[in-house]
């Protein structure tokens, strides 16, 4: 199989063979991101994805999941995701979902139709990157769509049947203003309904625009108690019906999965515990992360 550059994938596909489709990330400019800082986006070619399929299927034959890597596969056309997805079904048959990263810019760039061409040749659980329902923190990290963009969207992919894991960073609106960010993020997802979302934690890595802005003090990270208390408003917040909630990323302080509503009361106590029981000189800091 070939990859090229740094591969990552949801904790959630450690299971799904990754297939490379593309290389880097094509927007490649969020604020806080410097995952695929060093490396020039490209399309992999319909014969090296060929080639790692005849692999693929001497290796995992009865693969049932395919996560498409790397950053925002889903920047490519139908036109080149079909002939990948049905090369996909050709080697590995049993192949019930093909799924990947996608910004909201990305679906925007697909008709209806197209959607649910891609949606009958398996592709779903899109793993999109939302980050925030907050229209200034969104302008911040730089995702390059705007807050009604996210709702059109999303409505969009509802519509041509194609489920969706929204990705959301606690901590991303800064100090002070977790709490209305989550009343905000809250507000989209129980507008847009994900079958799923997934958290992480905010973090000033490495040279990215964000870490310079720390350093400047123009942006000033929130402290873990205040993550911890966004977490918390959040999940009470959260009214759609069985949406898993997917908080197991390293980078979290408190990790946990849950299916919300029913596991309401559990998550929250898991979050009060940890408030109880970490000290308060931790509780008042921004520890330092070291990867998204
Ligand atoms: S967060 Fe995602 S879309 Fe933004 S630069 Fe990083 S990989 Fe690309």
């Amino acid at each position: 199989m070939k990859y090229t550059g740094p591969v990552y994938r949801p904790p959630y596909e450690a299971g799904s063979l990754l297939l490379q489709v593309t290389v880097g990330c094509a927007h490649n400019r969020c604020t806080y991101c410097t995952m695929y800082k060093d490396v020039q986006f490209a399309a992999e070619s319909i014969e090296q994805v060929e080639k790692d399929l005849q692999e693929a299927r001497k290796l995992h034959g009865d693969a049932k999941r395919v996560f498409l890597v790397n950053g925002d596969a889903f920047v490519l056309s139908a036109s080149r995701l079909k002939p990948i997805a049905e090369l996909i079904i050709k080697y590995l048959p049993d192949v019930e979902v093909i799924t990947m990263y996608a910004s909201v810019n990305n679906i925007k760039s697909k008709t209806d139709e197209e959607l649910r061409e891609l949606r009958d040749l398996r592709i779903n659980d899109l793993w999109v990157g939302l980050e925030t329902g907050d229209e200034e923190v969104l302008n911040y990290m730089n995702k390059g769509f705007a807050l009604k963009d996210s709702y059109e969207q999303l409505e969009r992919l509802n519509k041509a049947g194609m489920r969706h894991i929204g990705i959301f960073i606690f901590g991303g609106a800064g100090r002070g203003k977790g709490i209305q960010n989550a009343i905000d993020t809250a507000k989209l997802i129980n507008a847009t309904k994900p079958s799923a979302v997934a958290v992480t934690t905010m973090g000033a890595f490495g040279d990215s625009q964000l870490a310079k802005d720390v350093e400047n003090g123009k942006f000033v990270l929130a402290t873990e108690l205040e993550v911890l208390e966004e977490q918390k408003k959040f999940i009470e917040l959260i009214e759609v019906e069985n949406v898993s909630y997917l908080g197991i990323h390293a980078i979290n302080t408190v990790t946990f999965d849950a299916l919300l509503p029913r596991d309401r009361n559990k998550a929250i106590k898991v979050i009060d515990d940890a408030i109880e029981k970490l000290d308060d000189e931790f509780l008042n800091s921004v520890p330092q992360r070291h990867s998204i």
